[in-house]
C-alpha cells in the first residue's frame, strides 16, 4: 500500500482506501438491497483478512496453552502470544513488560481501580474525572467512592464542548491521587489535550489514567509523549477481534500493584498457607488468556502501523469535516462536539422531530449503519440536555461517498418525518 495521497474518483485521500477496502470482505456486502455503508466503527470496527487469517493460522497450526509445558506447540503459542504483546507495546511506545492483556478497555479500567485504586486510595482521597466519560471509566470509580469513601470530582465542558481545563486545574488539590479521562470522546469526537492534562495532574502529585478505547484506534499514541501513567485499549475497536484489550502502565506502577484476579499462571509459589505473585505483566493475567485474540490484535496493530496512524487520523478528519459540512448545512440537524481540528472520526447529531432510534432504523433501510442511543455516557447526555442522539463514526475504510449517502438519507428522513417536535 502507498500512503502519500490517493485519488479515488474525484476524491483524494491520505490512504489507499480502495486497497484497504479490498482487505475487508464485509464491506462488499449489501444490507437491505443497498451497499453497506458501515459508519459504526466507534462501537466496533470491521476486521481485515490479515487479522482473521492470523487467527486461523494460529488455530490451525500452533495452538496450545501458553507458558505451560515444554512441547513445541506450547512454545510456539507462547511465542505468538508474547510477540503480540511486544507489538502492542511498540504501537504505544512502551515496553512489553508494561503491557497487560485484558478482555477490553472496561476490564483494563476495572483492573486499575480494583488493583491500584484499592491498594492506594483511602477515604477522602480524590479522583478527578470528567462528565463526558464512558460508563466504563465512571462506574469503577463510583464503586470505590461507595466502598472506600474516595471523593470524585467531576470536570464539566466548555460551551464549545471541550473538557474545561480551567475547571480541571481548579479541581486538583492536595488530596488528588488520580486524574482519569478519555483520549478521544466516543460521543463528542473531542480529542483531549492529554499531555497538558498530564502536566496538570503531575504538578498536583497525581497520576493520569487515559481511557484510550477510541484514542488507540484512531490516533497516533506515544504514552511517554502523552505523559500517561496508565493507558487502556480495546482490540475490537482497532481492527482486532473481540475478547482482547490491554492496559499499559509504567513498570514501577505495575510492580507495586497487587493482583486483580488470582488463580493459575500469575503466581511464583503457592502453598496451602498462601502464595507469592509473579512479576508483571503475568501477575495480572490469571488463567488461560485470549491467545488467538492476542495474535489477532498483533495482526491488527501490524495493519494499522503499515497504514500509519497519522494517516488514519488524517483520513478520519477529512471525512469528519465533510460530514460536519454536509450535515451542518441541513436545517433541523443539530451537531455535537467542538468545532476545530481537535476531534476525530465521530459525528453525533440529532434531527428535529425524529427519534434517533427511528432515524437509525430508517438509515439501515438504506444500508447505512449508525448508532443511536446515549452511547454509554448518560451523564454526558444529561449535561448536553439530550436523551439520545445518532452517531456516525468513521475509519480508514470509509469514503466521501458514504458520507454523502448519509447526508442525503438524513435529509430525506427529515423531509418525511422531521419538524418541530
Ligand atoms: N471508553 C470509551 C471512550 C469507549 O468508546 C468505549 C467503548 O465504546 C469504552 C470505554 C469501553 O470499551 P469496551 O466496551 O471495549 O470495554
Amino acid at each position: 500500500m502507498l500512503h502519500s495521497s490517493h485519488m479515488q474518483g474525484t476524491a483524494t485521500y491520505p490512504i489507499d482506501v480502495a486497497a484497504v477496502r479490498r482487505d475487508f470482505p464485509v464491506l462488499a456486502r449489501e444490507v437491505n438491497g443497498r451497499p453497506l455503508a458501515f459508519l459504526d466503527s466507534g462501537a466496533s470496527s470491521q476486521k481485515p483478512r490479515q487479522v482473521v487469517e492470523a487467527m486461523v493460522d494460529y488455530y490451525y497450526s500452533h495452538h496450545a496453552n501458553v507458558h505451560r509445558g515444554a512441547h513445541t506447540l506450547a512454545a510456539e503459542a507462547t511465542q505468538a502470544y508474547e510477540e503480540a504483546r511486544a507489538k502492542v507495546a511498540r504501537f504505544l511506545g512502551g515496553q512489553p513488560s508494561e503491557v497487560v492483556f485484558t478482555r477490553n478497555t472496561t476490564e483494563a479500567l476495572n483492573l486499575v481501580a480494583g488493583s491500584w485504586g484499592r491498594a492506594n486510595l483511602r477515604a477522602g482521597d480524590e479522583v478527578v474525572l470528567t462528565v463526558a466519560e464512558h460508563h466504563a471509566n465512571l462506574l469503577p470509580w463510583q464503586r470505590l467512592r461507595d466502598e472506600l469513601g474516595v471523593v470524585l470530582r467531576f470536570v464539566g465542558l466548555t460551551p464549545e464542548q471541550r473538557v474545561d481545563l480551567d475547571a480541571l486545574e481548579a479541581a486538583l488539590g492536595p488530596r488528588t491521587r488520580l486524574v482519569t479521562t478519555f483520549h478521544m470522546s466516543n460521543v463528542l469526537g473531542a480529542i483531549n489535550p492529554v499531555a497538558r492534562i498530564a502536566e496538570l495532574a503531575h504538578a498536583a502529585g497525581a497520576l493520569l489514567l487515559v481511557d484510550g478505547a477510541q484514542g488507540a484506534a484512531h490516533l497516533p499514541v506515544d504514552v511517554a509523549a502523552l505523559g500517561a501513567d496508565f493507558y487502556t485499549l480495546s482490540g475490537h475497536k482497532m481492527l482486532g477481534p473481540t475478547g482482547i484489550g490491554a492496559l499499559w502502565a509504567r513498570r514501577e506502577l505495575l510492580e507495586g500493584m497487587p493482583p486483580y484476579l488470582v488463580g493459575g499462571e500469575m503466581i511464583r509459589r503457592v502453598s496451602l498457607e498462601g502464595a507469592t505473585w509473579a512479576d508483571p505483566p503475568k501477575r495480572f493475567e490469571a488463567g488461560t488468556p485470549s491467545i488467538a485474540e492476542a495474535v489477532g490484535l498483533g495482526a491488527a496493530v501490524d495493519y494499522l502501523s503499515a497504514v500509519g496512524m497519522a494517516n488514519v487520523h488524517a483520513h478520519d478528519q477529512l471525512l469528519t469535516r465533510h460530514a460536519l459540512a454536509r450535515l451542518g448545512a441541513l436545517d433541523g440537524v443539530t451537531l455535537y462536539g467542538p468545532e476545530g481540528d481537535d476531534r476525530g472520526g465521530i459525528v453525533t447529531f440529532e434531527v428535529e422531530g425524529v427519534h434517533p432510534h427511528d432515524l437509525a432504523t430508517m438509515l439501515d433501510l438504506e444500508g447505512i449503519a449508525v448508532r443511536a442511543g446515549n452511547h454509554c455516557a448518560q451523564p454526558l447526555a444529561a449535561a448536553l440536555g439530550v436523551r439520545a442522539t445518532a452517531r456516525a463514526s468513521f475509519y480508514l475504510y470509509n469514503t466521501f461517498e458514504e458520507v454523502d449517502r448519509l447526508a442525503s438519507a438524513v435529509a430525506a428522513v427529515r423531509d418525511r418525518f422531521g419538524g418541530p417536535a
